[in-house]
């Protein structure tokens, strides 16, 4: 039977697995294989997952299980999302809660939202689509960071389930996408950045490694600029790792020149290493007044939006705020 959560669509049989490894064929249906078995469960800023236009300033619990269905290779928390899911269960802990736990355990905590972070949401959408019954009951907003390789009967599955959304938008290229990502092109991504930005709140983020995806800045650029420019676009300079590691840190400054380009037609675009700049402001996209402070990229230190909208001239900021849920 096929897999329809994700574009490889997987032919998955009772000892046949996918390239994720996350589903199987149990009963005549597709279930997960380790249903509400968490990998992490934390505490966090939004501003830190980063989330810098739904809810500032609130307390997220984040979560996330095992596993990946696409093979970035810089991607920091390889060890979760490639190894076989199987062999984890035993080596790491793995904590067992029901969605009805979990939301209880966000409202002990006194958070605000739940953010599924780790790994790819994707893999796990089943016990997902689970803690969203129980988060819509309890009045929690549920948000996610995903690579976006879904399909689209799961990308409006994901709009049903997620209020907000981080889109990992790494490179355009199929050269990029081949070689970086092990998918053959970024062409059903694209797609589903531009039908959820019309779904749900919806941020992007690119992470950049020097000649990895450098180069595929401007593109990316473009794109976001065709699709929706109020998008949120995080931009990262990283260290090298996993099997970048033999390559050059990135070039800060070659990046700042990048963004700096797009600035006033992308206005909220945020460079996160610069940080005690104003790179991690944001700014009226019509009069330029500063409407929300951050120090350090992570923290928020003022908020001046009346609601949503900029204190001197009413423009909309497009920003998810507690008041309406
Ligand atoms: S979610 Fe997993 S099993 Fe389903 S199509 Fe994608 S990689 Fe294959």
């Amino acid at each position: 039977m096929k897999c329809n959560y994700c574009e490889w669509r997987c032919d998955l049989g009772p000892q046949t697995l996918g390239v994720c490894r996350m589903y199987h064929l149990s009963e005549g249906a597709i279930k997960e294989r380790f249903p509400h078995k968490w990998r992490t469960y934390d505490i966090a800023q939004i501003e830190s997952l980063p989330f810098y236009h739904a809810y500032p300033g609130s307390r997220s619990m984040t979560l996330g299980t095992v596993g990946s269905n696409i093979g970035c290779s810089y991607y920091t928390n390889t060890y979760i999302t490639k190894e076989d899911p199987a062999s984890l269960q035993g080596r790491i802990r793995m904590y067992n809660f029901t969605p009805a736990e979990l939301i209880h355990m966000a409202q002990k905590l006194g958070c605000h939202n739940i953010v599924f972070n780790v790994n790819e949401p994707t893999v796990s959408l089943p016990s997902l689509l689970e803690v969203s019954h129980y988060a819509k009951k309890a009045g929690i907003p549920l948000g996610c960071l995903t690579n976006a390789y879904m399909t689209e009967e799961a990308t409006v599955l994901f709009a049903s389930m997620f209020s907000f959304i981080n889109i990992n938008l790494l490179g355009l290229s199929s050269c990029f996408c081949r070689n970086s990502l092990g998918i053959p092109d970024s062409l059903p991504i694209l797609r589903n950045v531009a039908a959820l930005a019309n779904l749900c709140h919806l941020e992007v983020s690119t992470p950049v490694i020097q000649s990895v995806n450098d180069h595929e800045l401007d593109e990316i650029a473009a794109f976001l600029l065709a699709t929706d420019r109020y998008i949120p676009w995080h931009v990262f300079s990283l260290l090298p790792e996993h099997k970048t590691k033999e390559i050059a840190s990135s070039s800060i400054d070659s990046t700042h020149a990048i963004l700096t380009k797009y600035r006033k037609v992308l206005p909220y675009v945020y460079f996160h290493n610069f940080i005690d700049s104003d790179w991690v402001n944001t700014q009226c996209p019509c009069c330029e007044q500063l409407v929300i402070e951050r120090i350090g990229g992570n923290c928020l230190t003022g908020y001046h939006c009346l609601e949503t909208r900029c204190p001197r001239c009413g423009q909309d900021i497009s920003i998810l705020v507690k008041q309406k849920f």
